[in-house]
C-alpha cells in the first residue's frame, strides 16, 4: 500500500542549526534577560464566512450597515482574541524578500513612507489556519486593533465593558508564513492598512 500524499519527512538533517528563528522571534516579541521585548498587546478580529444576520442583504449586493450593532459594519460574524505582536507602523508591506523593516519601499531610496501601512510580526502559531489567507479563501479581511497601554506596556481595560481600550484599527491585507530550517514556519508576517474606526 502506498499513500501518494504521505509526507516523506526525510528533511531532518543531523546538522543542527545554531539559531532557532522561532526562539529568536519569541525573544523579539516577549524579550529575554538581555533583550527588551518589542511586542504589544493587540486584539485580533477573525472574520468567519457566516454573513451577519443583522445587516447582510443578498439583494442589495451584500451591502453593510457601518454601525450595525451585531457586526460593527464587517458584514460577517467574527470572534476576537488577544495576541502580542510587533508593529512597524508607517512601513510599507514587504514586497520583496530580504527587505526587512527598513521603513522604505523597496524602490524608494529616501525617507519614511506610508503612514497608513504597517508591517506586523507575530509568532508562528498565531495563525494555525494560514492557508485561509495564502490561497486565499476568506470572505473578508481580518482586522487588528492596537490597544491603549499603561506605563508598563500592559493593556488598559475599560471599566464598563471590561475590554481593552482600542486606539487604532488595521485591515490585515496579507498573512505570510516565513519558512526556515526543515521547512518549518518560523514566524508570520502581516501586511496591514489602517482603517478609520467608525
Ligand atoms: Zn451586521
Amino acid at each position: 500500500m502506498s499513500d501518494i500524499w504521505a509526507d516523506p519527512q526525510d528533511r531532518i538533517s543531523p546538522y543542527v542549526s545554531t539559531s532557532d528563528l522561532r526562539e529568536a522571534m519569541h525573544t523579539v516579541i516577549f524579550g529575554s534577560v538581555d533583550f527588551i521585548g518589542q511586542g504589544r498587546p493587540v486584539i485580533l478580529r477573525e472574520l468567519t464566512d457566516t454573513v451577519c444576520p443583522g445587516c447582510w442583504s443578498k439583494n442589495d449586493g451584500n451591502s453593510r450597515i457601518s454601525n450595525c450593532i451585531y457586526c460593527q459594519g464587517e458584514g460577517y460574524q467574527f470572534r476576537e482574541r488577544m495576541a502580542t505582536m510587533v508593529l512597524f507602523a508607517g512601513i510599507a508591506p514587504v514586497y520583496k524578500a530580504g527587505i526587512f523593516g527598513t521603513g522604505q519601499y523597496p524602490e524608494a531610496g529616501f525617507g519614511y513612507t506610508d503612514p497608513v501601512k504597517a508591517t506586523i510580526y507575530c509568532e508562528w502559531n498565531v495563525f494555525p489556519n494560514y492557508e485561509r489567507y495564502t490561497l486565499p479563501n476568506n470572505s473578508s479581511p481580518d482586522k487588528l486593533f492596537e490597544v491603549k497601554v499603561d506605563r508598563f506596556g500592559n493593556a488598559v481595560y475599560d471599566a464598563t465593558t471590561k475590554q481593552p481600550i482600542r486606539t487604532a484599527k488595521w485591515k490585515i491585507l496579507s498573512v505570510t508564513p516565513m519558512f526556515g530550517d526543515h521547512g518549518r514556519v518560523e514566524f508570520i508576517e502581516l501586511s496591514c492598512e489602517k482603517e478609520i474606526i467608525a
